[in-house]
């Protein structure tokens, strides 16, 4: 062992002292103590310290000063030696008590010293493997770059701490891998240079690396490549296609109505849904497309190399295709569609982001042909898109800006010839703009969540309002506002009501809310438990534009409505079509059995107000009868009662 190694070496130089001493005294004196002090020095080479014979020692001629020169060489020879063995002693508890595993080898790379925790990361003895070469301990494929890395090293050996830079592996003893770290200490010895390595099992943190790196670029609920990835890859598809001189087709797609999914049926089967879709478009695709999940029910395909339309049009059919194929997930049998929306490197731009954003406003114009289609971006779709963009940014401050106002469209009650209350119609002017339609942007605050803090404004003002009117005239006038059905899926919108009517202090009773039939889609509990808690707080609750969408019966009952507006669309063609003034007819009869009152929208013209009348609806509202119009109008309006109507 190391140990010995250095017992020997120093003993080895005593003996040639003592030898050359042994040769000169053996001419000078007689021979008897000459042999005494050679048993001596025989024994100080063996290791075993002599006792000198007192009689020798108590000479006083050269004999006896040399006997007691070995006495003291001898009792210094055993302090150091022993000395030595309590600091070797100590060095290797150290090493074997060491956290890190610890091997010693010599410049020609043999073990000298294997610790405890080696031999349990390597899995050998010290006894097997001491005397072997480093490169035991290095897997075949790496062995002979290790090798001149060492030798490299011994070179000029340096202390060289560990570093996870380095992609290092150890081979145990069964013959596997494992990745390891390795710091480096070259020790001096007397008998030459030593090094030491402190190894260490870095199995579990490289895979934690791992799957950090897995995580940052990969989809957590369908393994899909995501957003950051699908940039990196399109971005790498660019560089090549510009080499080889060659297209690359992007296509974004949209999942239809996959909210509603998601809404209705829960996360879970939302969940299983998306995870399904991913493998069909998986499956659909060549091994080098890329599918993507970019977040949500959106995905991105990326075709690297394309060099006709036709093929495109292929897969963007066959994509539609798969997807709308049906699925089967918890006993339930689901049908999905999809929006997808194409563009083209080099001919429709040449920056991945760009080439998102056109694939993205092309899903937009997609859906807008109908859904479950494809279109290839156009540069026109691009100036929609950053007008759309434009819109919602300015959208976003129209509050503090001041941009919103409220117009009020009186409700006219044609059995008490007065003005009954007004419907709260938002108006947005924005300088850069101009006037722009509520149908839009509305749209837009829904798409982007602003409706809920529109809405909040929207309802505020218009209690406040109405408490005003109510101050002008000595019966009741009721405001009508009108609710998203984003508003319901913000946070506590019964609270947001009862928070309005509380700051303004108008009496539930004459606030009403109107809802659409869109609304009414997202046919889940919450919903009607929003609605319920509503009509608790003692407000009224109106369907919207009825006749333009599922028309369906079933909400009535369902939701309690108390009033239903019956469309302008359907209004307008009362006179002209026998058809709609039949099922005109139909609806009023039913909602009288429903108990519910009638409000006529959009009246345009005395004949459909006669028509109406002799309906029996007495709630009408209209061009005819007034434009939407300012609050101070409003008020003249209400104050001045009959130069309201028109003659019939
Ligand atoms: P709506 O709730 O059905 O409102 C009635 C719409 O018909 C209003 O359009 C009104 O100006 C228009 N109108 C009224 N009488 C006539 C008529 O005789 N002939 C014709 N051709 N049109 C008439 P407007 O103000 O452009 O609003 C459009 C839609 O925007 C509203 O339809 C409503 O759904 C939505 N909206 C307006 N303000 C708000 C709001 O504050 N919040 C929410 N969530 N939606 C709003
Ligand atoms: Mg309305
Ligand atoms: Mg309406």
């Amino acid at each position: 062992t190391l140990n010995d190694l250095k017992k020997l070496s120093v003993l080895l130089l005593l003996s040639g002292l003592v030898f050359s001493f042994f040769l000169t005294t053996i001419i000078v004196h007689n021979l008897k103590p000459i042999a005494n002090l050679t048993t001596i020095a025989h024994n100080i080479s063996i290791n075993s310290m002599p006792t000198i014979d007192s009689s020798l020692l108590a000479r006083s001629d050269e004999v006896g000063e040399l006997a007691n020169a070995f006495q003291k060489m001898s009792n210094n020879l055993a302090d150091d030696i022993q000395q030595r063995n309590i600091a070797e002693r100590k060095f290797e508890t150290l090493l074997e008590s060491s956290s890190d595993a610890t091997v010693i080898v010599d410049t020609d790379g043999i073990i000298r010293f294997f610790n405890k925790q080696a031999e349990l990361i390597f899995g050998y003895n010290k006894e097997e493997i001491i005397g072997k070469g480093i490169e035991t301990l290095i897997p075949e494929r790496l062995r002979k770059n290790h090798t001149s890395m060492r030798q490299e090293y011994m070179a000029s050996p340096q202390t060289r701490p560990m570093d996870d830079n380095k992609d290092l592996y150890g081979l145990r003893k069964d013959g596997s891998e494992f990745s390891i770290e390795i710091g480096l200490a070259p020790i001096e010895t007397t008998t030459g240079l030593l090094i030491s390595a402190s190894v260490r099992d870095v199995t579990d943190k490289k895979e934690s690396q791992r799957q950090l790196v897995h995580q940052a670029n990969y989809d957590l609920l369908t393994d899909l490549p995501n957003r950051v990835l699908a940039l990196d890859r399109l971005s790498n598809a660019i560089n090549v296609a510009r080499r080889k001189k060659h297209s690359i087709a992007v296509m974004f797609i949209d999942l239809d109505n996959f909210k509603q999914v998601n809404d209705s049926l829960g996360h879970s089967v939302g969940d299983q849904l998306l995870q399904k879709v991913s493998r069909r478009l998986l499956d659909t695709v060549r091994a080098n497309d890329t599918i993507a999940r970019l977040g949500g029910d959106e995905f991105l395909v990326i075709l690297p190399e394309v060099n006709d339309l036709g093929a495109v049009e292929t897969i963007a059919d066959k994509l539609i295709a798969t997807i709308r194929h049906h699925y089967n997930i918890d006993e339930r049998e689901l049908f999905i569609g999809a929006s997808i929306g194409i563009t083209l490197y080099p001919s429709d731009g040449d920056d991945p982001e760009i080439l998102l954003r056109n694939a993205d406003a092309a899903m937009y114009q997609s859906k807008n042909a109908g859904r479950n289609t494809f279109r290839f971006f156009t540069q026109e779709m691009n100036a929609k898109l950053l007008y759309r963009l434009e819109l919602e940014s300015q959208l976003r401050t129209a509050i503090e800006k001041n941009e919103l106002q409220l117009h009020y469209q009186p409700l006219y009650d044609l059995s008490k010839n007065r003005i009954s209350g007004a419907e709260t119609l938002l108006r947005w002017d924005n300088p850069a703009l101009g006037k722009i339609s509520p149908d839009v942007f509305i749209t837009i605050a829904e798409e982007t969540g602003i409706i809920n803090k529109i809405g909040d404004w929207v309802l505020r003002e218009a209690c406040h309002a109405a408490m005003l009117w109510n101050k002008q005239v000595n019966y009741d006038l009721h405001v009508s506002v009108n609710i998203s059905a984003m508003q319901f899926r913000g946070v506590d919108p019964v609270k947001i009501v009862s928070d309005a009517l509380n700051a303004s202090g108008l009496p539930p009773e004459l606030l009403e809310l109107e809802i659409t039939e869109r609304a009414l889609v997202d046919d889940n509990l919450n919903v009607k438990r929003i609605m319920s808690d509503l009509k608790r707080l003692g407000v009224r609750l109106a369907l919207d534009d009825f006749g333009t969408g599922y028309s369906s019966l079933g909400y009535l009952k369902r939701f309690h409505f108390d009033i239903l507006k019956i469309d302008r669309i359907f209004v307008s063609d009362v006179i002209i079509d026998p058809e709609t003034s039949a099922l005109c007819k139909a609806i009023v009869a039913m909602a009288d059995s429903l108990n519910l009152t009638v409000v006529a929208e959009g009246v345009e013209s005395a004949q459909q107000l006669q028509f109406m009348r002799n309906l029996g609806v007495s709630l009408v509202q209209g061009f005819y009868l007034s434009k939407p119009v300012s609050n101070a109008e409003i008020i003249h309006l209400i104050t001045q009662r009959n130069s309201l109507i028109r003659p019939v």
